[in-house]
C-alpha cells in the first residue's frame, strides 16, 4: 500500500469507529445529553463486569476477556480533580474508550482470542490505530452528531459561555468538545492546540477545508497580541484560565494567499499545560469572489 492510501485507510477506520460510537448512542436510545456510559455498562452487565478504582498511574482504563465475560477497569484517580457530576469527564471518557474495544468488532475479536488485558491511556494522546479508533468511538458515543450538531450550528460567533454550557450538558472535556465542535461546524472555525506558545496540532472546519485551508501552522509561534498577552498572564500554565481576542488566520492556519479576520477564544488547561485556541471567521467573508 502506498503512503497516501495508507493514510486514507487510517482516516477511514477512525471515521468508521466514530460512526459506530454514534450508532451505539442511538441504539441505546440516548435522546438528550449527557450520554452516560454507566447506563451502557448497566445494559451490558451480563457481559461486562466493571470495576472503578484509583489505579494510580497504571492505566486510565483496561479491558480483558476472562471466563466468559469482559472485565472492564477504569481509573477513578481523576475524580480528585474538580468536576461537577459523580465522575470527572475524564473518567467517563475512559469508560467510553474501553467500551470502544468492546463494541468495535475487530477489537472485541482480538480480546476474546488473545485473552490478554488491554491497557489504555486516553484521551487523544495515544497514537496506535487501535487506541485512536477507541478514542474516536468514545467521541462519537459521548458526542453523537444527532445531539451535538444543533448546539454547534446555532450561530457563527458563539460566546465562551455557550461552549461551556454545551460542555456541561454533555459532561465531556473542553478539549474533546472543541475538537468535535470543529468537526461538526457549518461555519468557518478552527481549534488549535498550543504548548509553550507553539502550535502543536489542530483541526479546521469543513467550510475552511472547502476553501483550500486544511492545516494549522504546526511548530509556529502565533504572533497574535491577544494570544501573547493571554499566555503572559499564566506562564507556565498553572491554573485554568479563559479569555478572548482576535486577529487573523495568518497567525494560525496554513492557507496559501488567503487570510481572514478571526474572533478568538483561549483556554489554558493546567493538567496538560496546553493552551487551546478556538478561532472563528465570518461566514460572509468566505463568499469572496477571488476564487471564482
Ligand atoms: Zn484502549
Amino acid at each position: 500500500m502506498d503512503r497516501n492510501s495508507a493514510w486514507k485507510t487510517f482516516y477511514a477506520e477512525q471515521e468508521a469507529a466514530l460512526r459506530k460510537g454514534e450508532q451505539i448512542a442511538e441504539a441505546y436510545e440516548f435522546r438528550a445529553p449527557p450520554v452516560d456510559p454507566f447506563r451502557l455498562l448497566k445494559a451490558e452487565r451480563k457481559l461486562i463486569h466493571a470495576v472503578g478504582e484509583d489505579f494510580g498511574d497504571a492505566f486510565d482504563g483496561r479491558i480483558r476477556y476472562v471466563g466468559n465475560r469482559f472485565l472492564l477497569c477504569f481509573n477513578t484517580k481523576y475524580n480528585s480533580w474538580r468536576h461537577s457530576g459523580t465522575h470527572h469527564s475524564r473518567v467517563l471518557f475512559s469508560i467510553a474508550h474501553e467500551l470502544g474495544h468492546y463494541f468495535l468488532d475487530r477489537h472485541r475479536k482480538c480480546l476474546v482470542t488473545n485473552r490478554r488485558p488491554h491497557d489504555s491511556f486516553s484521551e487523544f494522546t495515544a497514537h496506535s490505530l487501535i487506541e485512536t479508533e477507541a478514542d474516536h468511538f468514545a467521541a462519537g458515543l459521548l458526542m453523537p452528531s444527532y445531539l451535538v450538531r444543533k448546539n454547534v450550528n446555532r450561530e457563527n460567533f458563539p460566546k465562551i459561555d455557550n461552549i461551556l454550557e454545551v460542555r456541561r450538558q454533555f459532561d465531556v472535556s473542553l478539549t474533546g468538545l472543541l475538537a468535535r465542535w470543529t468537526q461538526l461546524s457549518d461555519f468557518p472555525c478552527a481549534t488549535v492546540a498550543t504548548y509553550q506558545g507553539i502550535i502543536q496540532f489542530g483541526w479546521v472546519s469543513e467550510p475552511l477545508r472547502n476553501q483550500g485551508c486544511y492545516r494549522v501552522r504546526r511548530g509556529h509561534a502565533p504572533e497574535c497580541r491577544y494570544f501573547k498577552r493571554f499566555l503572559g498572564q499564566n506562564d507556565p500554565v498553572s491554573k485554568y484560565a479563559q479569555g478572548d481576542g482576535g486577529g487573523s488566520t495568518d497567525y494560525w492556519l496554513d492557507w496559501e494567499n488567503r487570510s481572514l479576520d478571526t474572533a478568538e477564544m483561549y483556554f489554558a488547561i493546567p493538567h496538560s499545560g496546553y493552551v487551546w485556541a478556538f478561532l472563528m471567521c465570518d461566514e460572509a467573508d468566505l463568499s469572496d469572489d477571488r476564487f471564482d
